[in-house]
């Protein structure tokens, strides 16, 4: 019979299809790796080295022969603007609100066709310490509410340019989602006098099921009620409810089992497209007790549809231990 299980941090109703479960094997994907298909330096790519000229750089990091190991440039189409009053009117049923923020992308390597599960450690490292001093100079910005550090990996995951990068959006309010979810985390906190995601590596950490890998600061499973296949958490273990106050040395063990996940990703499974997104608490609760920031990383194996769509639920066609088991059991060739 499925089953339906709730994610303890979001209180999210997840079916899992227990019996029905399709294997792991199966959402192997068997088209081309992007590697193979595009060369290393495209002439009119906008990312590629010889066209800076095409994008307006916030800020570089240098290579030692002159050029650029990345690069963040302002996105040539923002969601949001930088210039402006945070002004806020509410006439009626009609609630707005000026659209400004900052969307920036974060070019991580001169190469074309590369991506994380191929960079080197020390490249993943330097992406995750260039989103937090961003994060870090944005932040003091008064007019801001929220930042979200993500990627997008392949077309099926909404990647427009194929050359390798992140993005980063700040907001001046608070997503509702985000909201919910500390909401959920302050209850679970005024019941328990714990934190919910503590909570529940403690658990997860002793029974080993879902576990992928770990290192001295992190964990990456594959939480009880995933949403989709392969759908992976990487969780610190020392409570921070920022990201931005994550010391380098957690940075750096992030930057490891990223890399590591994504390389067991990348062989296990094909070069699957996925997303993934730095959660971090809102910038005026970055220090409370009950929330604690995480990496999500989420596959684009399987595709939502109607049913998710009206009901905000998802349909997991995979086992969670099953997955989990064959992402540990995948070399990650390091
Ligand atoms: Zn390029
Ligand atoms: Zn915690």
């Amino acid at each position: 019979m499925p089953e339906l299980r709730q994610n303890m941090v979001t209180k999210d109703w997840v079916i899992i299809s227990t019996e029905r479960a399709r294997r792991p094997e199966e959402f192997r994907q068997t088209g081309d790796r992007t590697a193979d298909i595009l060369p290393a330096y495209d002439p009119k790519c906008p990312f590629c080295p010889g066209n800076e000229h095409m994008s307006e750089e916030v800020m570089r990091v240098p290579s030692e022969d002159g050029g650029w190991r990345l690069r963040v440039v302002k996105n040539r189409f923002p969601a949001l603007v930088p210039k402006g009053e945070r002004v806020r009117e509410v006439d009626g049923l009609r609630r707005r609100l000026t659209g400004i923020g900052h969307h920036e992308v974060l070019i991580e390597s001169p190469i074309h066709n590369t991506c994380p599960a191929l960079e080197t450690e020390e490249e993943m490292v330097t992406v995750l310490d260039t989103f937090q001093s961003r994060g870090r100079a944005l932040r003091e910005d008064p007019r801001l509410e929220h930042i979200i550090y993500f990627k997008n990996h392949g077309v099926r995951a909404g990647s427009s340019l194929p050359h390798p990068h992140g993005q980063l959006i700040s907001l001046p309010v608070v997503p509702h989602n985000t909201r919910a979810r500390n909401d959920e985390a302050r209850r679970y906190f005024d019941d328990h006098g714990t934190c919910v995601v503590c909570e529940m590596l403690d658990a997860e950490r002793s029974s080993g099921e879902r576990i992928i890998a770990e290192n001295e600061h992190f964990v990456a499973l594959i939480p009880y009620a995933a949403y989709s296949p392969f759908h992976m958490w990487i969780l610190p273990k020392i409570h921070r409810s920022s990201f931005l106050e994550a010391p380098a040395a957690e940075l750096q063990d992030l930057g490891a089992l990223m890399r590591n996940v994504l390389r067991r990703l990348y062989f296990g499974l094909g070069d699957p497209d996925y997303n993934y997104v730095i959660r971090s608490a809102p910038l005026r609760d970055d220090r409370s007790a009950h929330q604690h920031w995480y990496v999500s990383v989420v596959p684009r194996v399987s595709q939502a549809a109607g049913f998710e769509l009206g009901t905000g639920m998802f349909i997991n066609s995979a086992l969670p231990e099953t997955s989990a088991a064959f992402m540990r059991d995948t070399d990650p060739q390091l």
